[in-house]
This record gives structure tokens, C-alpha cells and sequence, in this order.
């Protein structure tokens, strides 16, 4: 008889089918069942995107001297993944492999791993002029990943952001805040998903970062979709809609046309997160969901 044997829940054991674990906690291999709702979510949120959006798709990576412009090292150093590599020539790294200690001569690229999809953006908007009148819509995605402390279901290191933001003037900014928290309850709705909206902040570093928690709460800067995955505990956040303010633009002189300082905002999807919401609330068995979500995820 083992001791203290580990008690599985029906959450555990529906993760177990959909997520092969690898060695890394927090990382899976995902199943084809898993990715099917994955894809069907991705054309959903595709078919709910407003009209003259720009698609971008970025890659894993992006540039470490960007992100620490960003401020991010100040607000989440605890979470951020650095890529390193061993440099030399042929007969440099071969010696260097041959040390047990190996690990220890890694140098540090210009990259590090992306923790957000809109990140790479905002440079990229600056470096093309002034924010036209009627304001930039853009659709970006990537893999992210965030040294993040517990792996509780629904809590990856790895996992897929879908992405849409908004550049303009603060009321357009707040105006596409608004109209995707409401929206996003629509798509919630159309998936079968029960959920909340909530006030939130983000997981700032340290005791100043608590401080700069609250100040987001009190301006009312950030909201989450919730999604309940265990009766006894928290829901879990599947979505965030969020106002930069002039962040992204003080850092990166991100201007309206008329010369105002533009603001920006985005609205985020989990996508492994609401997937796995989905699976929680509708079982594993597709062709046992309700009709109206299977023709929304198009399965
Ligand atoms: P949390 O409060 O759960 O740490 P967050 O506030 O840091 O999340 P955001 O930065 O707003 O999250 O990220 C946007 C969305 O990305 C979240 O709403 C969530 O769906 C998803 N997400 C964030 N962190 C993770 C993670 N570690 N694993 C899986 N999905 C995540
Ligand atoms: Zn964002």
C-alpha cells in the first residue's frame, strides 16, 4: 500500500488524457484531441475579430534589450526565460561540453523567451509613424513562456497566447476594453463556458510590485474572464482585457497624428487554458457536447 497516496480528481485525471507530462513541470506534450479544440477556439476567435485588423504571428523568441526597454525586468524579473548558448569554435565547445559543470558556460544571446504576444509589437508599430486618426487593430499570437512557482492545472511554463490590441487615443483604447469585455461574455456564452468578469492585477515582483498591484486594481486597469475549473477553489483567469495607458508609448514615442501621446490596451486569450476549460465543463468526449459549441468550434 503506498503512503499517502496522491488523491486524483476528475480534473487531474482529464489533464492526464490531454497533457502528456515531460520532465519539465508545467510542460506537456499536447494530445490531438486537446489541439483539436485548440484550433476549433482559434478560428472561433479568428471568425469574432474586428474588421481592419492587422494579423502578425510572432516566433517563441524575441529580443532581450526590447523587453528590458519594456520595463519588464522591473515588473516580473521572476518570471522571464533567457535563451543561452554555448559559443566558441568547434574546439571550444567541445572542451566545454566535456565539463560536468557544462550548464555554467552558457553565454547569454539577445534573446530571451517571449512572456506576452503583444510585446514585439509595439516597437514595431512605433518605428512605422504617427497612429492614424482612426487607430491601429492588430490580431498577434505566440507560444510564451513564464518561470512561473506552482503547476496547478491550468498553470503552464509553456503555453499559447491569442492576442488583439489596440493603439490610439485613450478613448478608443477604453472603447475596445469595454467592447471586448462584453464581447468576450458573448464567446463565453457560445462556448457553453460558465465564467465571471473580475478585476485583477498582475503578478508584479516583490514589495513594490504589490504596491504597483493595487494601484492597477484602483485604476481599474486590468479584467479577467474567469472560468471555474474546481469547485473548492478560485476560477481560473482564461482571458485578461487590459489598459496599458502611455506605457508602451512613453517607452517606445508611440504618437497619434495629431501629436498626442497614443495609449494602448489588449485583450488576451489563454488558449490551453480555455481549452482545458472547455474539456472541464463539456467532458472528453466530443461528440457529446452541446450542438451550438460544436458548430462554434467547428467539429
Ligand atoms: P495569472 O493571474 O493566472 O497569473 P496573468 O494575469 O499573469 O495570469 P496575463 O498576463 O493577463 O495573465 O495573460 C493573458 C492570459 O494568458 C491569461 O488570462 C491566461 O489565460 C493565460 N496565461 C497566463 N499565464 C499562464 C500560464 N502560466 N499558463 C497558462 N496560461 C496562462
Ligand atoms: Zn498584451
Amino acid at each position: 500500500m503506498p503512503i499517502n497516496p496522491v488523491v486524483e480528481d476528475e480534473l487531474d485525471s482529464l489533464t492526464r488524457s490531454l497533457l502528456l507530462p515531460s520532465p519539465g513541470a508545467g510542460v506537456y506534450a499536447r494530445t490531438g484531441l486537446f489541439e483539436q479544440v485548440v484550433e476549433g477556439l482559434s478560428s472561433f476567435i479568428t471568425r469574432h475579430r474586428e474588421p481592419e485588423t492587422q494579423i502578425l504571428r510572432f516566433p517563441p523568441v524575441m529580443s532581450r534589450s526590447q523587453l528590458e526597454k519594456s520595463g519588464y525586468l522591473h515588473s516580473f524579473p521572476h518570471l522571464l526565460g533567457n535563451v543561452s548558448c554555448l559559443q566558441g569554435n568547434e574546439a571550444e565547445i567541445h572542451a566545454l561540453v566535456e565539463r560536468k559543470e557544462w550548464m555554467s558556460e552558457l553565454s547569454s544571446t539577445e534573446l530571451v523567451l517571449s512572456p506576452a504576444a503583444c510585446y514585439p509589437l509595439y516597437p514595431m508599430v512605433a518605428d512605422s509613424g504617427p497612429v492614424p486618426a482612426k487607430g491601429l487593430m492588430f490580431d498577434v499570437a505566440s507560444d510564451c513562456f513564464r518561470r512561473e512557482s506552482t503547476h496547478e492545472v491550468g498553470r503552464f511554463q509553456s503555453f499559447r497566447m491569442r492576442e488583439f490590441v489596440c493603439v490610439g487615443t485613450p478613448e478608443q483604447v477604453l472603447a475596445f476594453r469595454t467592447r471586448w469585455v462584453f464581447l468576450a461574455q458573448r464567446l463565453a456564452k457560445l462556448l457553453g463556458l460558465p465564467h465571471q468578469i473580475a478585476p485583477a492585477s498582475d503578478p508584479f515582483f516583490g514589495r513594490a510590485g504589490r504596491l504597483a498591484a493595487m494601484s492597477q486594481l484602483e485604476q481599474s486597469l486590468k479584467f479577467e474572464l474567469l472560468v471555474p475549473f474546481r469547485a473548492e477553489e478560485p476560477p481560473t483567469a482564461c482571458m485578461s482585457f487590459n489598459c496599458h495607458r502611455d506605457h508602451f508609448s512613453t517607452v517606445w514615442k508611440l504618437f497619434n497624428e495629431n501629436g498626442d501621446q497614443a495609449h494602448t490596451g489588449c485583450v488576451a486569450f489563454g488558449l490551453d487554458r480555455l481549452a482545458l476549460g472547455l474539456f472541464k465543463t463539456h467532458g472528453l468526449d466530443l461528440q457529446k457536447w452541446p450542438v451550438v459549441v460544436r458548430e462554434n468550434l467547428s467539429f
